[in-house]
């Protein structure tokens, strides 16, 4: 690497600090041109350093730092040195208080990292590691410290003061008014918050399981208010489960939750003071779909879960990010199972792992859940290390079982509470409350690439024994050119004839039972490259369910005939399995239009499919009745989404993928028209909104079929849209019915289009989400003229680059969602994602990076495409100003490697 480019840190070259910080005292006085901190830290050696008596700490180039004083005397300047972002203080005491002052601009910080503005308010991000854009300091999660937070600022432009902890003085000041803030649990900087501005709240209260009143606030600017009770309510059910599932408690005695307009993530779990994107805790029925409610409620959850698994047990290193990140997101997806239909949960939660995680796992940013190396942390917060990380803790908890996983997270929160520590530490814990062997289920952590595991099963009829063998493999991937056998959990059903469960052993092995109402499986435990299963007592022949709730992060290659397929998506007990014998069946008829020359297996396919789908209708129909689950059922009518099938692809031709796609959804909806009208009328209901599953279902329900029938040949199609339009009452359905005209291609779509659009955008003009919402279905389109739509969206006066979340619903649409317009064969599609990571460079790297991964992927998209491809991330690649964040992932994109 030449001099000047970014340098990549390493987890082998971990060392602890040589020193520790015992208490923080931040003086914060916020003004509109500039804001001055004034810090005193008191720092002692570390008995587990180098004993080194020289300290660097770390900065930003945005600090304009006034003076630097050692218990009370101010430094000369050969006693220190600023270099870049680093100050080092050449000769320091075992004990000191540090005190330093420095001015920063909030108002200019377009990154949003660390101390900005968004729209009037100020607000923090710290994690990874924007803290050091506040103040000089020791800016690593294994410095935790006590902190104590002065607050001065403007009272009418700032009435409300916040950071973590317990509100401990308040101070008038005239036109100014100061508060002062004190936590009393150790926390590293990254956990560190601050807010000011003119915010209303609303408060609640949740007594604890010993008896402690807790006082609960969420914040928003006033004309928001009225959209944060959902938010509320999910906070208090996720504190109940927490208590219920995870035996644990919370600590202090005021929770508080910012609602944020400008926030590059989804939301942040600093201690006693979470701060959202307004996307993620915003809900109410006239703005916001039901989806959109589900993922306020699990974020919710998520950043309230990380006051155990992340601040009161956080990480040595950003190397351990899946630590907190895998434990909590298996938290919160545990949380919604219980909340919602479990197998739907599921599925989402593996149609978001296949759609982001297995290409990311088949790229060039392929990383083991725990990356050995890193240049820009930023550049991590992957579905990697977030949903495979969940999935790798889930696997543990399969494999040792309810009762025993409860025992392991209890000994690794009692064990390690108030520290900062490793993944080895987690499974450690495992190990020791379980006395289960998981050294080899260690590599999960270390290996990168998604594993395939080929099933192969023979029935002996005499012998009443099913042999299933498994044989695992991990393809290379960058870095990584061998890969081990892992161990994990196979959950395993056999479906008889009739349709139900059978019961059975294994021979010379003990797995584990899993009993249902009308269910029964065995966990496996797959270790070895290649392993035989003898299955005994196995009264008729079955049809073996593999990997139940998809109890692994693996693809699967299994050969079953169509006709097991069929009767799996009808009779399989396991609702995820059942969904997922219906993707197989659409993938097989998918890839055999795709091939075209194989009519007899199209047409075998073809009406197996449409008989399953015809089945699912049929049940659909009854969705009135509560005993149907209507969200199962419309993820059972959905096709494969294009992300998934283009990653079971060795190389993706796009124009016939999508022909392919298209031409399956066009033959139901052509085929079975009557039908899922009939689902739809029966779906409608005259009930005002409610958030119940029964009211999700059917509203899914509505949408999935909306969907088909516009993609029919019947022009009537687009009335029924119009009625369900005009007739409802919640975003939901006034998003599906919007998202289904704006693609359909039928003759009366366009004036549909033209007065739903501009119905939807007065609506926008009320709620930022919803004009986001506006700007996305517009974005994600696969209409011809795609780009130029983007383009002229672009131009639109309420777009902006500099809003995240704006951003996002027109550039991430297209980008990520809209494949047959992102790929247009000019490549015009590409140029635009690059010009515009270009530009967003400039000022947000973290987003501009972010951006940059459908790019990645030019190598799976054959000579054309891929070449145009690789020229814009050549062209982003060649700009004499690339942020360290850009410049990884281009460099990793176009390397050889
Ligand atoms: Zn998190």
């Amino acid at each position: 690497m030449r001099d000047g480019q970014p340098h990549a840190i390493y987890l082998k070259d971990y060392q602890a600090p040589d020193y520790l910080i015992e208490h923080t005292t931040l003086d914060v006085d916020l003004g509109e041109d500039e804001t001055r901190v004034r810090a005193s830290i008191r720092f002692n050696a570390n008995p587990e350093g180098k004993g080194k008596r020289e300290l660097t700490l770390d900065g930003g180039k945005d600090l304009d730092t006034r003076s630097i004083a050692i218990d009370g005397r101010k430094l000369s300047h050969n006693e220190y040195k600023i270099e870049g972002e680093t100050l080092t203080l050449f000769e320091v005491p075992e004990q000191f208080v540090l005190e330093t002052e420095v001015l920063i601009k909030p108002q200019d910080n377009m990154a949003l990292s660390g101390l900005y503005k968004s729209g009037d308010m100020f607000c923090t991000q710290c994690e990874a590691e924007g803290f050091r854009h506040i103040t000089w300091y020791l800016d690593r999660p294994d410095v935790l410290s006590e902190f104590e937070t002065t607050i001065t600022a403007d009272k009418s432009a700032y009435p409300v003061l916040l950071s973590n902890g317990n509100a401990v003085a308040r101070e008038d000041l005239g036109d100014r008014h100061r508060v002062t803030w004190h936590d009393p649990f150790l926390k590293p900087a990254y956990l560190y918050a601050l807010v000011a501005g003119d915010l209303e709240h609303i408060e609640d209260h949740f007594v604890t399981m010993s008896g402690r009143r807790v006082t609960l606030q969420i914040f928003t600017e006033a004309h928001n208010i009225d959209k944060v009770d959902f938010a509320m309510e999910s906070l208090k059910t996720s504190m109940r489960w927490d208590e219920e599932v995870y035996g644990r408690e919370y600590d202090l005695d005021i929770f508080m939750i910012v609602a944020v307009d400008s926030f590059n993530m989804g939301a942040m779990e600093n201690k006693g003071l979470n701060i959202f994107n307004t996307s993620c805790v915003l809900a109410h029925p006239e703005t916001t779909t039901d989806a959109a409610f589900q993922r306020v409620e699990s974020v919710v959850a998520h950043e309230y879960f990380h006051n155990w698994s992340g601040n009161r047990v956080t990480c040595r290193d950003w190397f351990q990010l899946s630590l907190k990140e895998g434990f909590t997101v298996l938290r919160d997806q545990q949380f919604s199972c219980d909340q919602w239909s479990p197998s739907v949960c599921r599925i989402e939660q593996v149609q978001m792992l296949r759609s982001a995680q297995f290409p990311e796992d088949a790229g060039p940013m392929a990383h083991p859940i725990r990356p050995p190396s890193f240049i820009e942390i930023n550049n991590f917060y992957t579905a990697t290390v977030y949903e495979k990380g969940a999935e790798v803790v889930g696997m543990l908890a399969t494999l040792l079982g309810p009762d025993a996983f409860r025992r392991g997270t209890d000994l690794y929160f009692d064990r390690h509470d108030g520290q900062a520590v490793t993944t080895e530490d987690f499974v450690q814990a495992m190990i020791d409350a379980s006395g289960a062997d998981l050294d080899q289920f260690q590599t999960w952590y270390h290996q990168a690439g998604t594993p395939e595991i080929e099933a192969k099963g023979h029935y002996d009829a005499v012998a009443k024994t099913y042999t299933l063998t498994l044989r695992q493999a991990t393809p290379p991937t960058p870095g990584q050119s061998e890969k081990k056998p892992l161990h994990m959990p196979i959950t395993l059903g056999l479906v008889g004839e009739c349709g139900s469960d059978l019961v059975f052993d294994i021979e010379g092995c003990s797995a584990r039972e899993i009993k249902g109402p009308d269910g029964y499986s065995r966990v496996l435990e797959l270790r070895e490259s290649e392993q035989v299963f003898v299955l005994t007592g196995v009264t008729s022949k079955p049809i073996p369910s593999v990997a139940r709730h998809f109890s692994a992060p693996v693809k699967w290659i299994i050969d079953y005939s169509l006709e097991d397929l069929a009767f799996l998506s009808r009779h399989d007990s396991d609702g995820f399995n059942r969904w997922e014998a219906g993707q197989r069946l659409a993938i097989h008829l998918i890839d055999a239009l795709e091939r075209g020359n194989d009519g007899v297996s199209c047409d075998e396919a073809s009406a197996m499919f449409l008989s399953v789908m015809t089945h699912h209708l049929k049940e659909a129909l009854n969705v009135a009745d509560s005993d149907v689950d209507g969200a199962g059922l419309a993820y059972n009518l959905s096709l494969p989404g294009l992300a998934f099938l283009g990653e079971l692809r060795a190389e993706i031709n796009v124009d016939s993928l999508v022909k392919a796609r298209n031409a399956v959804k066009r033959m139901v909806a052509d085929r079975c028209f009557d039908e899922l009208s009939a689902v739809l009328e029966a779906a409608l209901s005259d009930d005002s909104f409610a958030m119940t599953a029964e009211a999700v279902g059917r509203r899914a329900l509505v949408n999935v079929c909306l969907d088909y029938l516009l993609a029919s040949q019947r022009d009537e199609a687009v009335a029924i849209a119009e009625r369900v339009y005009r007739g409802a009452d919640n975003m939901t359905l006034w998003a599906g019915a919007l998202r289904a005209v704006v693609g359909s291609e039928l003759p009366s779509a366009p004036a549909a289009r033209a007065w739903m659009l501009e119905d939807f955008y007065a609506r926008g003009q009320k709620d930022a989400l919803v004009m986001d919402l506006w700007f996305s279905i517009q974005a994600a389109s696969g209409r011809e003229g795609a780009v130029e739509r983007v383009k002229a969206l672009m131009a639109h006066p309420d777009y902006t680059l500099k809003n995240p979340n704006r951003m996002r619903s027109v550039i991430g649409a297209f980008a990520g969602q809209n494949v047959s317009g992102f790929h247009e064969s000019t490549g015009a599609g590409y140029s635009l994602l690059a010009d515009t990571i270009i530009e967003l460079d400039r000022f947000n790297p973290q987003m501009a990076a972010r951006m940059l991964g459908p790019l990645t992927r030019w190598r799976k998209y054959g000579a054309a495409r891929g070449g145009l491809m690789k020229a814009a991330l050549e062209k982003i690649q060649a700009q004499a100003e690339r942020s360290p964040d850009v410049f990884e992932v281009v460099g990793k994109s176009l390397s050889d490697a």
